[in-house]
């Protein structure tokens, strides 16, 4: 079987990389997708109860570039989110990231702003040269902070201490010195009207789209030709692991449904000390659904299982540098996504890439 453009991967990435191909350059592409659905990890569905669910965990879609909010509100309406998180210390809830009425509570303080900026000022551990996480965090608030809010989460998020994980992984949790606690402070925020999976239904209405649910490339790979393959699964598997394995951090989603409406205090609760899960979502505090009974997802991280998070490790970047040098030497295959470029895209950054990456193509093909 014969397709100028082949994709594999019906995530973000493959999605927006298809929708473009079809309605911009009128040609037909082939999405081939290893799951039962479309969306890759941003896929919700309603649950035997009739509750919208993530089923790959909480995504709140944010972003500051108005070209990737432009473009996705094209195929969705947005309702507006302003995602909060609390996180469960010392038998309290305080605010997260943190901002000063994290500091008022966790010290049972009344400070404002400024003393606030004093007050971590004295708590910070100078630190000459930042080279990880544990830097990160012990250079912004101090030891005890750090210990409260960072250390045994990461240590359950990743399965190893923040002293080993690059500085990029801790760098995403802001410090505020003002009482601003919404998660994130993007410009951009909401969750899509009817859900993620109806999003990227819409992108890929045009009938030059063609998809092939339950397949998985490797199977089909010797019965399919093409110009221009666009790849956003995993990089080791497509080189048939010749580097090794790279790393992956994997999540158990585990959900339970209560005959309540409401379960907690915020749409995230975050428990970096207590349990082995490391945050529990309330789905209807995300999706503003109406309903008697809720669910909740707790999540366990674990190492075997779906590749979700890449590991942000000099080592693994290392063994990924050797993959990358194969990369360079295809000319017809693009990598593109959080799995094939190895890097903890948010949504945003992906279809960004995805957009990018479809204007040098055909540049270079003009
Ligand atoms: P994926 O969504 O992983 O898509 C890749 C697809 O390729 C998958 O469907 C997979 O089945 C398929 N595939 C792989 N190998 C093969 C094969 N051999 N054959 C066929 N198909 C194959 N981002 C945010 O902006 N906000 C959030 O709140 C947020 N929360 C997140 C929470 C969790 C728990 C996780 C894991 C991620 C979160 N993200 C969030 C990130 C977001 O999920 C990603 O940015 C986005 O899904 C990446 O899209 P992608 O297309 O690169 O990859
Ligand atoms: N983190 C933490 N404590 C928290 C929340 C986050 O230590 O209460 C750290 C943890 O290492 C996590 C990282 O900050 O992996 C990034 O958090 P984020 O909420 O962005 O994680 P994601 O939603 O991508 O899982």
């Amino acid at each position: 079987m014969f397709y100028k453009y082949v994709i594999v991967g019906a995530g973000l990435a493959g999605l927006t990389m298809a929708e473009r191909i079809a309605n911009e350059l009128n040609e037909k592409v082939l999405i081939i997708e290893k799951r039962n659905h479309i969306g890759g990890n941003v896929y919700d569905s309603y649950n035997e109860d009739g509750i919208l669910i993530h089923n790959y965990g909480p995504h709140i879609f944010h972003t500051n570039d108005q070209g990737v909010y432009d473009y996705l509100s094209k195929f969705t309406k947005w309702n507006d989110f302003w995602h909060r998180v609390l996180s469960y210390v010392d038998g309290n809830l305080v605010p997260m990231p943190i901002t000063v009425e994290t500091i008022n509570k966790l010290y049972n303080l009344n400070l404002d702003c400024s003393e606030v900026e004093d007050f971590l000022k004295k708590q910070a551990v100078e630190i000459a040269d930042i080279k990880t996480s544990k830097d990160v965090a012990l250079s912004k608030v101090g030891k005890d902070i750090y210990e409260k809010i960072f250390e045994s989460y990461t240590r359950k998020q990743w399965g190893i201490d923040p002293s080993e994980l690059d500085t990029s992984v801790i760098s995403r949790i802001p410090i505020r010195l003002n009482r601003d606690t919404r998660y994130f402070a993007d410009r951009y925020q909401g969750m899509p009207a009817h859900g993620y999976a109806k999003l990227c239904e819409n992108m890929v209405t045009n009938k030059n789209i063609k998809i092939m649910l339950n397949t998985d490339y490797q199977e089909i790979m010797k019965d399919i030709t093409y110009d221009t393959l666009i790849y956003t699964g995993s990089t080791d598997e497509y080189y048939q692991y010749k580097h090794g394995r790279l790393s992956y951090r994997s999540v158990n989603f585990i959900f339970e449904t209560y005959d309540t409406e409401k379960f907690q205090e915020a749409p995230v609760v975050n428990y970096p000390n207590d349990y082995d899960y490391t945050r529990i979502t309330e789905y209807k505090q995300l999706t503003w659904q109406q309903h008697k009974k809720t669910t909740i997802g707790k999540e366990f991280p674990c190492a075997e299982g779906e590749p979700y998070y890449p590991f942000p490790t000099k080592d693994c970047k290392a063994q990924f540098a050797l993959y990358e040098e194969e990369m360079k030497k295809e000319e017809k295959v693009i990598f593109l996504g959080r799995l094939a470029e190895y890097r903890y895209y948010n949504m945003d950054a992906v279809v960004r890439r995805a957009l990018d990456t479809f204007n040098q193509m055909i540049n270079v093909n003009r």
